[in-house]
């Protein structure tokens, strides 16, 4: 059942900042996830504020430094089918366009899709877990198919996003307004890895905003990708997933950036992989041996050990599909 609270729906991004620094108010941005974290009585709130009216956050434009900037508010649809995305930063229109379902890519919003709160079962379900105050991870001796293989420490969750990875491997910065000013995060420093804080999801403080997301200007040599595995051919979020951002030189990786999803709380930055392949071609020896490297270190759990197998066979296609 709903609990009851008020709603507001300013028309400015000030207004929406005030009614946060006065109430115990939560974002409602497409709302695909807020109303039913609500609903299903994982968490309260007094006010509801939507920003739907506040115009200056949903656009897709040229930033400052020749990047792109794209308002929080911005459909995921919108995010996938523009064609400044689609021709230069691949990983993220892929990404985009794997998330849910049409209709749930055009109700909700970039924004959105990176503040929103992890689909563990246990969290969503009627369980005290640590991530609601509780005192352990039922995942851990659990159902954990879906589980972390990387990172998890007292809470084993999964960032259930598909753009977060894409976004970090691009290097995207996050800009975030509240508490009388604004900064900007990285996006692969915006999520809240579970061993730091297991409470939140990310670094935002109660009374801040995520307005826009900064795309830096491309290097001509990039290739991105993104691709995800689940389990089923229907929508449904990352059993595992790798986001490549890789600036080319001809045929050899000047640098790279690897993200991987449904590998552990935040996406799971393979350092191993980037140090392989830069400085070389992707021939088969290099490819073979990232793709072992991806798995190093992980952790599997009872029940979700073939991600491994998975991760490992999915590094290897991606890389493929760079030559
Ligand atoms: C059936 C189903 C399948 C799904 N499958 C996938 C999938 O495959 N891949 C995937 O990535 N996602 C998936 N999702 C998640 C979906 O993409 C998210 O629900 C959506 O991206 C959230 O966007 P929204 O705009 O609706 O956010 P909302 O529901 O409005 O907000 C989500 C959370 O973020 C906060 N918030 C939102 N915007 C801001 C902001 N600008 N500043 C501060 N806080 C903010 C809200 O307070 C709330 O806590 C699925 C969801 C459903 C219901």
């Amino acid at each position: 059942m709903f609990p009851r609270f008020s709603h507001a729906r300013p028309t400015d991004l000030q207004a929406a900042l005030d009614l946060l620094e006065k109430t115990s108010g939560r974002i409602h941005a497409g709302g695909t996830d807020l109303l039913g974290c609500l609903y299903d009585g994982v968490f309260t709130t007094d006010t509801v504020i939507s920003l739907s009216n506040v115009a200056e956050l949903k656009s897709i434009s040229q930033s400052t430094g020749n990047g792109l900037r794209i308002g929080a508010m911005t459909p995921i649809a919108a995010v996938a089918a523009h064609p400044g995305i689609r021709s230069t930063y691949k990983a993220l229109a892929q990404a985009a366009s794997v998330v849910a379902s049409p209709q749930l890519r055009s109700q909700g919003t970039l924004g959105g899709n990176l503040c929103q709160k992890t689909r563990c079962w246990y969290y969503r379900g009627d369980f005290p877990c640590l991530r609601k105050n509780g005192d352990h991870c039922f995942a851990f001796e659990g159902e954990n198919q879906h589980h972390a293989i990387f990172g998890g420490e007292g809470c084993y969750m999964v960032h259930p996003s598909d753009t977060a990875p894409a976004l970090a491997a691009l290097d995207a910065t996050c800009r975030i307004s509240g508490g009388g000013s604004s900064r900007s995060v990285p996006v692969d420093q915006f999520l809240m890895p579970a061993s730091v804080d297991p409470q939140r999801e990310t670094v935002l403080e109660p009374t801040e905003i995520l307005t826009e997301i900064l795309l830096p200007p491309a290097p001509p040599g990039l290739r991105s990708s993104y691709r995800k595995i689940r389990s089923r051919q229907t929508w449904d979020f990352a059993l595992a997933g790798v986001a490549l951002a890789l600036d080319f030189d001809g045929d050899i990786v000047q640098s790279a950036r690897v993200f991987l999803s449904g590998a552990a709380s935040i996406p799971w930055r393979a350092r191993e992989i980037e140090a392989i392949i830069t400085g070389r071609r992707l021939d088969a020896e290099t490819i073979s041996k990232a793709s072992k490297a991806a798995v190093e270190g992980a952790e599997p759990l009872r029940h979700n050990s073939a991600k491994v197998t998975l991760f490992e066979g999915l590094v290897a296609e991606a890389l493929e599909g760079m030559i």
